[in-house]
């Protein structure tokens, strides 16, 4: 046992402001956190890719403008991570049953840029060959030499960010192509050879009526992709809309109406086929995302590139969320990592429940049971959840109902 803070303790947050942390040491925490103990572990591995060419205004996220240089410099730092956790840090044998690569913006890659980070994570690491293989695209950048290349390299799911087909509502946006080029974007990846494809949709955006989101939804089911996510508008700290919105610039969504586009959305999506599995997402069957997945049902994960988040066992890491750190701390041959924690065994219990009620399927018993013996405080704040009609224990689950689902956020802090 290495001295660092014990998992089973009580929450302790590292915090590395001196550049990175050593493989060695990762190594020991991650051992500490007991990850390599159940030997049928399986990894998901995320990359984010933090390049765009323009930002869109509802975007909070960490996003760097794409230059060759820099893209360089990443492709290089990524390699060089990648190879730390397989070779360093031991994770070479667990078996990598999902990849996503996301932004950002990944398509803002060359396609042999794209396909050497993969092949760079088929060496280093044990990818199964049944993997979810997920790659995020803007409709704008999906020529038919850069899909070919995709499909050829074998990534397996295509993730697109669509957001509306309405062409004011994507001016207004910002940084999205015209409709036209969505959808011939959407048709050509189904015949190159995608078979496997996401869509996300925006409901609530400024303008938008019950008319243009039931167009988008319409347009949406013509192209029948196996996966669509349609998320409601938030009006992020650090997003263009932030801005305007604290100047008086832009009209904030409206609840009433976001519940009501949720609604539609839920109805046309469902009486289509699809099965909506979680608060924001829904698949043809056997669709369902299986990196999201892991998220919720508290799997492992791994992130990589700036900003990239990781959880293994009881540890949770997160990278610098800066280009040029994130390099130069790995060209020191340390790990990009800022903030490191160890969860207490009642905040796994506790976050086990949280992330499984986005599943509409809910959490089984057992993984409850545990906390309602020895968490009377929990148990209380469980039962009055149940007495608000947010929550309901049934047929051995536990989910949220769908008054809940619209309350998610709240029953999450009321249960961590
Ligand atoms: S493409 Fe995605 S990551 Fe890039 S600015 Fe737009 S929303 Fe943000």
């Amino acid at each position: 046992m290495s001295n660092s803070p014990s998992p089973n303790g009580p929450t302790l947050l590292l915090r590395y402001t001196d550049g990175g942390v050593t493989p060695t040491q990762l190594r020991e925490y991650i051992s500490d956190a007991g990850f390599f103990q159940p030997l049928r572990q399986t990894l998901g591995l995320y990359v984010h890719i933090p390049f765009c060419r323009t930002r869109c205004r509802f975007c909070s996220f960490y996003i760097e403008p794409h230059r060759v240089q820099q893209v360089r410099a990443f492709l290089q730092a990524a390699i060089q991570e990648i190879e730390y956790y397989a070779h360093h840090i031991g994770l070479r044998d667990v078996p990598v049953e999902t990849v996503y690569v996301g932004g950002g913006t990944p398509t803002t890659l060359h396609p042999q840029e794209l396909n050497g980070l993969l092949q760079a994570i088929r060496t280093a690491f044990m990818v199964r060959p049944w993997a979810e293989l997920c790659v995020e695209g803007h409709p704008a950048s999906l020529t038919l030499e850069m899909i070919s290349a995709l499909v050829k390299a074998g990534w397996n799911r295509l993730s697109l960010g669509v957001q509306s087909f309405d062409v004011r509502e994507l001016r207004m946006l910002g940084g999205r192509p015209s409709t036209r080029v969505t959808q011939q974007a959407l048709r050509l990846a189904k015949a190159v050879g995608f078979h496997n494809i996401n869509v996300d949709l925006m409901y609530g955006l400024p303008g938008q009526t019950l008319e243009t989101w039931r167009a988008s939804l319409e347009d949406l089911l013509a192209f029948a992709p196996t996966h669509c996510s349609c998320y409601a508008l938030t009006v992020e700290e650090g997003s263009i809309f932030f801005e305007e919105s604290t100047r008086g610039r832009m009209v904030e969504p409206d609840p009433a109406l976001q519940n009501a586009m949720e609604a539609m959305a839920s109805s046309a999506l469902q009486h289509a086929g699809y099965e909506q599995y979680e608060i924001s997402n829904f698949s043809q069957p056997g669709y369902a995302c299986r990196h999201n997945q892991r998220y919720w049902r508290d799997e492992p994960y791994l992130g990589l590139g700036p900003s990239a988040q990781s959880c293994l066992g009881s540890l949770r890491f997160g990278n610098v969320g800066n280009l040029s750190a994130y390099c130069s701390i790995l060209r020191n041959e340390r790990l990009p990592i800022d903030e490191l924690d160890f969860r207490s065994s009642e905040q796994v219990a506790r976050e086990t429940v949280v992330f499984g009620l986005r599943l509409l399927q809910g959490v089984p018993d057992k993984k409850v049971s545990p906390l309602l013996q020895a968490q009377t405080e929990w148990k209380r704040a469980l039962q009055s959840l149940k007495d608000e009609g947010l929550l309901v224990h049934e047929r051995g689950r536990l989910r949220l109902t769908a008054l809940g689902r619209r309350y998610a956020d709240t029953v999450a802090v009321a249960l961590l």
